[in-house]
């Protein structure tokens, strides 16, 4: 396999024994050491005075104690002590980044890609990834070699915290009501595709009274179908579900960040409903503000300004979210691939966040989950993508803007068009010739409509 390894704003990515090393996951390490060195001590830093601390978790893939220890010496070799979470979810590490006070955290997954796939996820100490210009640095440095290494005496220490978990756990219960949804005795399906998620949402669902129905929560990294929790990927839930008469099921990613729902029919809901369904409690106790990138449905929109709140739309990519949703002061925020953020938990996507706010819904509405469902109402989404010449998907941009006039216009990330019965998101990729186009509407000929249009525009 010849592909690249992708080095980009949420870490490294790559094909492990091709181009993901245990070298370039030690070099990564020392990359990002160098940069959190010289943001605490200054450009000089040479790694004396007081010490940094890093968590490090990683997923079950096999893979990840290799790279997980490759990354600890990296840091440790600039005289930073990493602390070692074990195996636990993204959002794991973000609460523990928190809880621990560490000036970073790195999370050892490669999320929903295939099992060859493994990657290096980076956190800052706010438990957010950093910000492009920062993102840029750590690659020029891991590029340049620059590594403030120290002398034997002051390498850093690895230490073990089996706490994850436990926080994790207790954030969540914390932003829900644990009595009445314990009183319901709901009967929950779940899989966690053989990853981190298994083990803890296990627990939180016992906390939550739930009688658990669990397929493949056992974290041994070899996953029993392909990871994405997608329609395709979780029909195995829907099943268990129907044989066990669940209320409903849950499909997590191998991190953990990503939620998807089946209903109590056994038929999946699709992953833009689960930032709704959460959203639709968040909004029944209180209003303010939600944020949520641009190509996520407009379901959020419709339930926030039925509370009297508002969208803070924001660029693709969880760290913008995650940003917008500090700057604003959301009450929600998450995106459409079924990962929900919860501030009070962490400011990261969160499938435990998803899991006890849709459960807390169901449990003070007396609804079930298909009728809360109904209730948010329906639109027709399609993703594309397609492929053009260089310089072609500029001309695009601007022949839609001179061509959808009486939209409303967002240029954050590529040209977003609002219509009264739907919207448009045109997005050139920054990797490959391709443009990729979102378009949601009421009725699935509209979005044809929208479709046809670029089409027409391309060719
Ligand atoms: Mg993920």
């Amino acid at each position: 396999m010849d592909e690249k390894l992708i080095i980009s704003i949420s870490g490294v990515r790559g094909i492990v024994g091709a181009n993901l090393t245990p070298s370039i996951a030690a070099e990564y390490g020392c990359a990002f050491g160098t940069f959190l060195k010289e943001r605490f001590f200054g450009s000089r830093a040479t790694g004396h005075g007081s010490r940094l601390l890093v968590c490090i978790g990683r997923d079950s893939r096999t893979s990840g104690q290799m790279l997980k220890s490759a990354v600890a010496a990296g840091l440790c070799a600039l005289g930073i002590d990493v602390i070692d979470l074990g195996l636990v979810t993204t959002a794991g590490v973000a609460v523990m980044v928190g809880e621990l006070g560490c000036s970073g955290g790195i999370v050892i997954t490669a999320s929903h890609n295939p099992i060859q796939y493994n990657g290096i996820k980076l956190l800052l100490g706010n438990g957010i990834a950093p910000p492009l210009d920062q993102a840029e640095q750590i690659k020029q440095y891991f590029f340049d070699k620059r590594f403030a290494f120290v002398d034997s005496p002051n390498c850093g220490k690895v230490t073990s915290n089996e706490l994850t978990d436990a926080n994790h756990i207790n954030r969540v219960l914390s932003i829900v009501d644990k009595e009445a949804i314990s009183a319901k005795k709901f009967k929950v399906a779940l899989d966690s595709v053989n990853g981190a998620g298994g083990r803890v949402t296990k627990k939180l669902l016992a906390e939550l009274g739930c009688e658990v129905s669990a397929i493949n929560d056992e974290p041994t990294g070899l996953f029993a179908h392909a990871p994405e929790p997608t329609r395709e990927n979780v029909k195995e839930l829907g099943e268990v579900v129907k044989v066990n008469r669940a209320d409903i099921g849950f499909a997590q990613d191998p991190d953990a960040d990503r939620l998807a729902i089946v209903d109590e029919a056994g038929a999946y809901i699709g992953e833009e409903y689960t930032l709704a369904l959460a959203a639709k409690y968040i909004f029944s106790k209180r209003t303010g503000k939600a944020a949520t990138n641009l190509s996520t449905s407009r379901m959020l929109d419709d339930i926030a300004a039925k509370a009297g709140g508002q969208v803070i739309r924001t660029a693709v990519g969880e760290a913008n979210v995650a940003n917008a949703m500090l700057e604003h002061d959301c009450i929600i925020a998450g995106e459409g691939n079924g990962g929900v953020i919860d501030l009070r938990v962490s400011p990261v996507r969160d499938s435990l966040v998803g899991i006890a706010l849709v459960l807390q819904l169901m449990a003070e509405t007396g609804k079930t989950i298909s009728q809360l469902v109904s209730e948010i109402g329906k639109y027709y989404m399609r993703k594309d993508k397609f492929a053009v010449e260089p310089g072609q998907a500029k001309q695009i941009l601007e022949l839609a803007k001179k061509t959808f006039t009486g939209a409303k216009l967002n240029t954050t990330d590529g040209c977003r068009f609002d219509f009264d019965d739907g919207w448009l998101h045109i997005r050139p990729s920054n990797t490959e010739p391709v443009v990729r186009v979102i378009a949601e509407a009421t009725s699935k000929e509209a979005v044809q409509k929208y479709i046809d249009a670029i089409l027409k525009m391309i060719h």
